[in-house]
């Protein structure tokens, strides 16, 4: 297995383009065709993962947080990030990132997080918005079946679980070709009208240009028109956060014992009631203060999460109970995740590549 069979396979379960547009994910360091053997995995890249890395002689290291985040205007010593990347370039690791696509996607951060804290019927707390286009073009109606054929095969018409679906409206078309143009139908200079087809299909808004292009060379007009409309559609393969149900109840400072040792948080910042029966848990992995309004709106008894500010607390007053548990602590339960979705996929490769995941809490904060 090489590093970009890595890449594939991390971004089949969390593709890149669902990320955070400020984000940067996917290859930080290495060589796309170097072999790996050996994958570490873990939250942040600190000096002590690379020593445990170079210890277990990976030729891969796999994070959440990205070493590289800020375009860089130089690679040196003089700071701790050139001082890591020289360090993994110098032996060899390849360092891959998957940051906010890794916390949109199914199984990811936030339903992993959920999980570990025995949820049940989890689901995205807020599906994200805004990912798929709509592509409605104009087609002579002898040749519907090959332009539709071009845009299933580049990864238009997909809901769900069906393939080719396809919205076709039969109308009239004209044109009139200047002595420039070359019509399939009529002649150029002479005002001609066609039956036409409206074929409408969607896509993910990252394969539009190659739908468009494999849709262009199967349509027999040397002009095509066509239009594309952004949707606002909810994705139901993605979002944000996850909400489910503790089977059976329990009090909160029960739970909240259970939440502490299960996601090694030596403090817990809680705010709001105190309720006798937990039954609906929200929660987001890293910084989800923003869920708030969401997980009130999703009737849960409690939001776990990190990062939460004073006001917030305040905000979210006796709507529901609110925990900050920490950014690493509600993180890591992703960790052995990313290594089951990478066991599971060398396995049915056939591919003998030995993979662990660091026990190190590598967050930076110490209570005192
Ligand atoms: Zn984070």
């Amino acid at each position: 297995m090489i590093v970009a069979d890595v890449e594939q396979i991390m971004e089949q379960w969390a593709p890149r383009w669902i990320a955070w547009e400020k984000d940067n994910v996917g290859l930080q360091v290495g060589n796309r065709k170097a072999r790996v053997r050996k994958i570490h995995i873990c939250l942040d890249v600190t000096e002590e993962i690379i020593d445990e890395a170079r210890r277990a002689k990976a030729d891969m290291i796999i994070s959440h947080h990205p070493l590289i985040f800020r375009p860089l205007t130089s690679v040196t010593t003089a700071d701790p990030g050139g001082t890591m990347i020289l360090r993994l370039a110098e032996y060899g690791i390849a360092l891959y990132s998957a940051h906010t696509n890794l916390d949109f996607t199914r199984e990811g951060v936030s339903m992993s997080l959920g999980r570990t804290l025995g949820l049940k019927n989890i689901k995205f707390l807020a599906p994200l918005r805004g990912l798929m286009t709509k592509i409605a073009v104009f087609v002579p109606s002898g040749s519907v079946g090959p332009v539709m054929e071009a845009m299933t095969q580049a990864g238009a018409g997909i809901i769900g679980n069906y393939s080719h679906c396809s919205f076709q409206i039969n109308g009239r078309g004209t044109f009139l070709g200047s002595e420039l143009s070359n019509p399939t139908i009529g002649t150029a200079g002479v005002l001609e009208t066609a039956e036409e087809v409206r074929l409408e299909m969607i896509c993910p808004r990252f394969r539009v240009s190659s739908i468009v292009e494999a849709m262009k060379s199967a349509h027999p007009y040397d002009e095509v028109a066509y239009d594309l409309y952004p949707l606002d559609n909810e994705s139901t393969e993605f979002g944000m956060g996850a909400i489910g149900e503790l089977d059976p109840p329990q009090s909160l400072s029960r739970w909240l014992k259970t939440v502490r040792s299960t996601l090694r948080a030596e403090t817990l910042r809680v705010s709001g009631p105190n309720p006798s029966q937990v039954r609906r848990v929200a929660v987001c992995g890293g910084s989800g203060s923003d869920l708030l309004q969401a997980a009130v709106d999703g009737a849960a008894d409690v939001f776990v999460t990190a990062d939460v500010r004073y006001h917030t607390f305040h905000d979210a007053g006796n709507q529901i109970a609110l925990v900050d548990a920490g950014h690493w602590e509600t993180e890591h339960p992703v960790l052995p995740v990313i290594a089951s979705k990478l066991e599971q996929a060398c396995s049915e490769r056939k591919e003998r590549v030995v993979i662990t995941v660091t026990n190190r809490k590598t967050s930076p904060i110490q209570v005192h």
